[in-house]
């Protein structure tokens, strides 16, 4: 899609604005075929997703939806390499991601994938600017470019002069900026957001949200987010539910935009905290 839905009576000018990939021609991304995940609990096989199809292209901005429990994580976690399938194949930016020995998934990982999740997981004996850097850093580039880019993204999520403190000292949102800072710091194809907005209040996840969509739109990321907050919908280029164990695409229906006004965020980089 190239234009922003006209449901939206007043969308984010700073994501409206923002010029949107041409996904329907571009490369697939994200494809996944037949995959499976089980859990064998108590000698009982429980089949979490059940033969699942997925393509998602370079660019998109893919939303996943289910019930808490339905495996919106577990699907994730599979696509963004935390996980192994029980059957099938997933393959990003044309890799087989399920034949690669472990060493090699890691370093996939570390070069192509940016992670934000519900509870932040930032590491706690490191500083914020240090967090940022790090993914940099393991890339092999220098520690003076990293904690300069690192620098420029903690102002653009709003926290300069936090670089020294430590992630307990921050409030929720500004943990989940130094996370999406630190998610995008070393320019990976694809961000993977499971949650991002699920432990914070209505508005600082508004500004959450804004942030990472602009972080991600404007750099031509492909992004796969988990949520609830039906303000994502509008923006969304393809909304998937996971329903027992299937995916199911959803229509991008009128209803669902009209229910999800984003009217009322502020986003000047100083949200409400
Ligand atoms: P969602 O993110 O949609 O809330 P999850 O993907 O976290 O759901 O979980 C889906 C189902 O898989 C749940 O029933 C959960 O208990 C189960 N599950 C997740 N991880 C494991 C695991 N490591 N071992 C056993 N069951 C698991
Ligand atoms: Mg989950």
């Amino acid at each position: 899609m190239t234009s922003s839905p006209t449901a939206v009576s007043t969308p984010l000018p700073t994501i409206a604005s923002i010029d949107r990939p041409a996904v329907s021609s571009a490369p697939s991304q994200v494809r996944l075929r037949n995959v499976t995940r089980q859990y064998a609990e108590a000698g009982v096989n429980r089949v979490i997703l059940n033969g699942i199809d997925l393509d998602i292209v370079t660019g998109e901005f893919a939303v996943l939806l289910g019930k808490s429990g339905s495996g919106k994580s577990t699907l994730l976690n599979l696509i963004g390499g935390l996980d192994e399938v029980s059957s099938g194949q997933i393959w990003i930016a044309g890799t087989d991601i399920t034949a690669l020995n472990e060493h090699d998934l890691t370093i996939f990982r570390r070069d192509q994938i940016g992670y934000v999740f519900q509870f932040f997981n930032l590491i706690p004996t490191l500083t914020v600017l240090e967090n940022v850097a790090l993914p940099f850093e393991l890339r092999g580039r220098s520690r003076r470019d990293g904690e300069q880019r690192a620098r420029e993204l903690l102002a653009r999520v709003g926290l300069s002069g936090r670089d020294s403190a430590y992630p307990d000292r921050l409030s929720g949102g500004e943990q989940q900026r130094v996370a999406i800072a630190r998610a995008v710091i070393h320019s990976p194809a694809l961000i993977m957001a499971d949650e991002p907005t699920g432990n914070l209040d209505e508005d600082t996840g508004k500004s959450v949200l804004s942030l990472l969509l602009e972080l991600t739109r404007e750099a031509g990321k492909t992004l796969v987010m988990a949520t609830h907050s039906a303000e994502v919908l509008p923006y969304a280029d393809s909304i998937y539910r996971i329903h027992e164990g299937k995916l199911v695409r959803e229509p991008k229906s009128a209803v669902a935009l009209a229910d999800a006004g984003i009217a009322n965020v502020q986003h000047n980089g100083t949200a409400h905290e």
